[in-house]
C-alpha cells in the first residue's frame, strides 16, 4: 500500500490533534488503487486553481443567467457541466473553530492540508506551522504564481504562499513574498509594498531581481526571465463594472482574464510545469455589501478567466483546472415576480456598482443630485423618501470624505434595489454552504462527489506526483 506510506508522514504530523479531532483532517482516501496501479503515469504537470471568493450557488446561477441574457450562451463554468467536460463535487469547507470559514482558514485547508482557526494562515492553534502547497511545488521545481483582484497579500493568495498567524499582517506577508521570490504575483496592493515600514519594497524587490509592473501595458511587455510582482492599484482593483466605465482604470488595470492569460504565458514553457492560483476576490466583497452589480459583473469577469484557463488546458492536456469557491456569502438569489426577468435584464444597462455609488456620496449631497447619479450609474428611479433615508446615513460621517465602507448603507440600498432587480440577499456574512467544486483535465475522474476542504491538498500533491513535506 504505497499510498498509505505516502501519507504516513502527514498522519504522524497530525499527531495528537489528529487523534483528538478524528473527523477534521479527512481520510485522504479518494484516489483508487486501481487508478494508481494502471494510470500512475497519468499525472497532471500543471495546476490552475480558480477561486471565485465567497460565491454562493445563487451567484453562480445568476452569473450564468446574466451571461445568457447578454450573449445567448451560458457561462464558461456551467457550459463545462452542460458539455459533460468536468467532474464535480460539493466540498465541506469548515474551519478548525467554526462550520463557517473565513478566507484565511479556507485557503489554509487547501494549501497547508490542515484545518486552522479562522483568521490564521497555515498555523494551527498549538503553533504547528504547515508549509503551503505553492512552496511545496516551488521546491519540487515547478513555477508558481497567483493572480487576484484584491491586494495580492490578501488571505486567499497568501494561504497558497506563506504561513502566518494573522491574515491581517499585510506588511509581513509582503516582506515574505519578497523573500520567497515566487514567479508571478499579480493583483492589487501597491501601497502595501510602496509604503512598507522597511522602505519602498517595490524598489527593494527590483534591486533583488524582480520585474515590477504597475500598468496593463507594462504587464504586456513582461518576458518571464525574472520573478514578477504586478500591483495595479493602491489597494483592491476596481470592480469589473467600474473598471469598464472608468477610462483611467481601464487603461491601467488589467482584467482578471488578462492577468490569467499573461501568468500562463509567463510560466507555460517551464520544463517541470507550473501552478497558478486565480482569484475573483471581490465577488466576496460585493456579497458582503449586497452589491448586486459588483457581485455579478465580477463573477462574469471570473468566468472569462475560466475561459482562458480551459482554452489553455484543452490544448495543453497536462493541466488540471480546479474551479471552486471557498464559502458562500450572503446567499443572494433572483426571486419570482411578474417583472423578474425584465428587472434582471436591467442589470446589463448599469455603468457603476453600488459600492462606487455609495462611496462617491459627498457630505451634504442633495436628494436630486443623488437621484440623478443613481439614474445615470444604474438606471433606476429612487423615490425622494428612499434617497432621504439613504443620505441621512451620511450625516454622522467624518468630514474627510473618506468613508468607512462598513458604515455605508449597503444593506439598506440592497433592499431598495430588490424592487428594481428582483435580486435579494439573505444577509451580509459568510454562510456554511457546502461549496461547488469542478475539475477539468488529467486526474479529474478521481474526484469523489463529496470531499472535505483538506482532502484537496493531498489530492493535488498526489495527482501531480509531488511528495508531501511538512
Ligand atoms: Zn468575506
Amino acid at each position: 500500500m504505497k499510498r498509505r506510506e505516502f501519507f504516513g508522514k502527514s498522519v504522524l504530523t497530525a499527531g495528537g490533534m489528529g487523534f483528538l479531532l478524528p473527523n477534521l483532517q479527512g481520510n485522504h482516501d479518494f484516489i483508487s488503487d486501481e487508478y494508481l496501479g494502471k494510470n500512475r503515469k497519468k499525472k497532471a504537470k500543471n495546476i490552475i486553481f480558480m477561486v471565485s471568493d465567497g460565491m454562493s450557488s445563487g451567484t453562480l446561477t445568476m452569473g450564468d443567467l446574466l451571461i445568457q441574457k447578454k450573449t445567448g450562451k451560458g457561462s464558461n463554468w456551467l457550459n463545462l457541466y452542460r458539455e459533460n467536460k468536468v467532474t464535480r463535487a460539493v466540498m465541506d469547507m469548515a474551519s478548525a473553530d467554526s462550520v463557517i470559514t473565513d478566507n484565511a482558514a479556507a485557503s489554509s485547508s487547501w494549501d497547508g492540508g490542515f484545518r486552522v482557526k479562522n483568521g490564521s494562515l497555515n498555523i494551527r492553534e498549538r503553533g504547528e506551522v504547515h508549509l503551503p502547497i505553492w512552496q511545496k511545488y516551488k521546491q519540487s521545481g515547478k513555477k508558481v504564481g497567483c493572480v487576484t483582484t484584491v491586494p495580492i497579500t490578501h488571505a486567499t493568495p497568501a494561504g497558497f504562499c506563506i504561513s502566518t498567524s494573522s491574515r491581517s499582517a499585510k506588511a509581513e506577508i509582503a516582506k515574505m513574498y519578497s523573500d520567497i521570490q515566487f514567479d508571478v504575483m499579480m493583483g492589487g496592493g501597491e501601497d502595501i509594498f510602496a509604503q512598507h515600514k522597511n522602505g519602498n519594497l517595490l524598489e527593494i524587490m527590483k534591486e533583488k531581481g524582480f520585474d515590477i509592473v504597475t500598468t496593463n501595458k507594462e504587464m504586456g511587455l513582461l518576458s518571464g526571465s525574472k520573478p514578477v510582482l504586478g500591483v495595479f492599484d493602491k489597494d483592491d482593483l476596481p470592480y469589473e463594472l467600474d473598471r469598464l466605465h472608468l477610462p483611467e482604470k481601464r487603461d491601467k488595470v488589467p482584467s482578471l482574464a488578462e492577468m490569467t492569460k499573461k501568468a500562463i504565458t509567463l510560466m507555460k514553457h517551464h520544463d517541470q510545469g507550473f501552478c497558478l492560483q486565480v482569484e475573483g476576490g471581490k465577488v466576496d466583497w460585493a456579497a458582503h455589501a449586497n452589491d448586486t452589480l459588483g457581485l455579478l459583473y465580477d463573477q462574469m469577469a471570473f468566468d472569462e478567466a475560466i475561459g482562458v484557463a480551459i482554452e489553455f488546458a484543452e490544448e495543453n492536456k497536462e493541466t488540471l483546472v480546479i474551479i471552486t469557491t471557498d464559502h458562500g456569502n450572503a446567499n443572494p438569489g433572483l426571486y419570482y415576480g411578474k417583472e423578474a426577468d425584465r428587472n434582471f435584464e436591467s442589470l446589463l444597462k448599469a455603468k457603476h456598482t453600488t459600492s462606487y455609488l455609495l462611496n462617491d456620496v459627498k457630505k451634504g449631497e442633495s436628494i436630486s443630485n443623488f437621484r440623478d447619479r443613481v439614474k445615470e450609474f444604474q438606471g433606476y428611479e429612487l423615490t425622494e423618501d428612499e434617497c432621504r433615508i439613504l443620505l441621512k446615513k451620511y450625516e454622522d460621517q467624518p468630514e474627510t470624505g473618506v468613508y468607512n465602507d462598513y458604515k455605508l448603507p449597503f444593506e439598506m440600498y440592497g433592499n431598495i434595489m430588490k424592487k428594481h432587480t428582483s435580486v435579494a440577499f439573505g444577509g451580509t456574512e459568510h454562510s456554511a454552504d457546502y461549496t461547488e467544486l469542478a475539475m477539468f483535465g488529467p486526474g479529474c475522474h478521481n474526484l469523489k462527489p463529496f470531499i472535505k476542504n483538506v482532502d484537496l491538498h493531498y489530492f493535488m500533491l498526489e495527482i501531480t506526483g509531488v511528495k508531501n513535506q511538512f
